[in-house]
């Protein structure tokens, strides 16, 4: 099999979560590459998770191309050149040339290698069937008692739903066999509205809201919520708790303990990493179905909050947390709430399309489709009907209730511009800075 015809049979084959397909992509993609060693192009998260990819898969890359070569060399034990060295290069025959970057800078690699009247073939590796490919690797590692929670902090599968950690979850509580009534792949506890940045395309609108609907969630509140979808559903594979600043809450620990007395697998637990978490919180942290990330806002932190971060890491090691710390990366600015004019077909186009359709909120007894939802129902753009008033219902109606809610397309996403519109921006962006490009 040629990479063209790899592609073209698995570019929409989406989460691969059953063993013996997973061997079969992964053996099939590893026949591509018969004699050749690989060449990527892009060594940033994209080229990173392409590299890691073919690692697995025991295939050899002889070396990177990136514009920030220099910058970039440091993450891979291979050379990362410029791309112009590729100019000079005799090797093609032997080279299985990849682009992994995003949709609208290949374009702009092909183009440049065109005007340099270089005429290589480079085959892009679309985000798509980057998943095909790690949900592969996942699946077999999950077979094998191999799987690494943390590997999925900086997949984008997550937030779309992915079966494999899904599964991961409910393997956590010995669940792997239930049948759910309804399914949650994606949920974000919203712990409050409280933060240490003001991050003007926060995810979740925050520095956007108003003043009189700022403060934390109420410990009771969360679990009575959490326990009352876990009923509906059977089992929850995973949650995350999100804010504001988690680590801000002043029960953090409580509502800790008392999600894992619930049917939920895995508990992810995102921060900034600017607020030192408490002894009482650690010891509940050090538990093998919680796992923390802490996401990279080098760039906009001042030297206290460094080095509270710094501490928290300490404090993370001393306890044994599982932790990650993120790489600074770009954001999809998706802070609009403008309205678009389409039609329901390119609505529901927009919608399965988008990376974070399966990224709920649970926000005051209510679920909302995203983010963006949850932000711009608080603000007022869109009507609270749409999203569910869980305590409306019983178990055995929730169920229903969950069913039809993911089946249509979200309101929110009229007023998105996810996931073809949403220009990238710099990381955590504070509210004041002059230079927002
Ligand atoms: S979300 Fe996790 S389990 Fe799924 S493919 Fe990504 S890393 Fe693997
Ligand atoms: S509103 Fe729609 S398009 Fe926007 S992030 Fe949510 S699901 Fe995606």
């Amino acid at each position: 099999m040629n990479l063209q015809e790899f592609i073209k049979k698995y570019e929409n084959a989406g989460i691969i979560s059953d063993r013996a397909a997973a061997e079969q992509v992964l053996d099939e993609f590893r026949s591509c590459f018969q004699g050749k060693k690989a060449v990527i192009y892009g060594a940033g998260i994209l080229g990173k998770s392409v590299s890691n990819i073919l690692e697995y898969i025991n295939v050899e890359v002889a070396f990177l191309l990136d514009r920030n070569f220099e910058f970039q060399a440091k993450k891979f034990n291979v050379p990362v050149y410029a791309p112009e060295y590729l100019l000079g290069c005799s090797g093609g025959a032997d080279l299985e040339l990849l682009l992994a970057v995003n949709e609208q800078i290949a374009e702009e690699v092909k183009n440049q290698y065109q005007e340099w009247s270089c005429p290589v073939e480079l085959t892009f590796l679309s985000e798509k069937l980057q998943n095909v490919l790690k949900s592969s690797i996942c699946t077999q590692k999950l077979a094998d008692g191999r799987f690494d929670p943390l590997s999925c902090f900086e997949c984008g599968i997550v937030d779309n739903g992915c079966e494999v950690f899904y599964q991961y979850g409910k393997q956590c509580i010995g669940k792997e066999n239930v049948v759910e009534t309804a399914k949650i792949e994606g949920l974000g506890v919203i712990m409050g509205q409280v933060c240490t940045l003001k991050c003007i395309h926060c995810n979740e609108s925050l520095p956007h809201f108003d003043r009189t609907c700022r403060g934390f969630e109420k410990k009771e509140d969360i679990l009575a919520s959490l326990r009352l979808l876990t009923e509906a559903c059977g089992v929850i594979g995973h949650i995350e708790l999100v804010g504001g600043e988690p680590f801000l809450h002043p029960d953090l620990a409580g509502v800790l303990k008392g999600i894992l007395d619930l049917n939920i697998g895995f508990v992810q637990i995102f921060t900034n990493g600017t607020v030192v978490p408490s002894e009482e919180v650690c010891e509940v942290l050090a538990n093998k179905r919680i796992a923390v990330y802490i996401s990279n806002y080098e760039r906009v932190l001042s030297e206290t909050f460094k080095k509270n971060r710094n501490l928290m890491e300490e404090k993370f090691k001393k306890y044994g947390v599982t932790y990650e710390l993120g790489r600074s990366k770009s954001w999809m600015d998706f802070s609009s709430f403008e309205e678009i004019e389409e039609s329901d077909e390119q609505w529901r186009e927009q919608y399965e399309n988008c990376g974070m359709n399966k990224c709920h909120r649970l926000y005051q007894g209510r679920l909302f489709g995203c983010p963006h939802h949850y932000g711009g129902t608080v603000r007022g753009f869109i009507d609270i009907e749409d999203s569910v008033d869980i305590h409306k219902y019983n178990a055995e109606e929730l169920a229903g209730v969950l069913k039809r809610f993911r089946e249509e397309p979200c309101k929110a996403c009229r007023r998105c511009k996810m996931p073809f519109q949403a220009p990238f921006v710099k990381d955590a962006i504070q509210m004041g800075e002059e230079n927002d490009g």
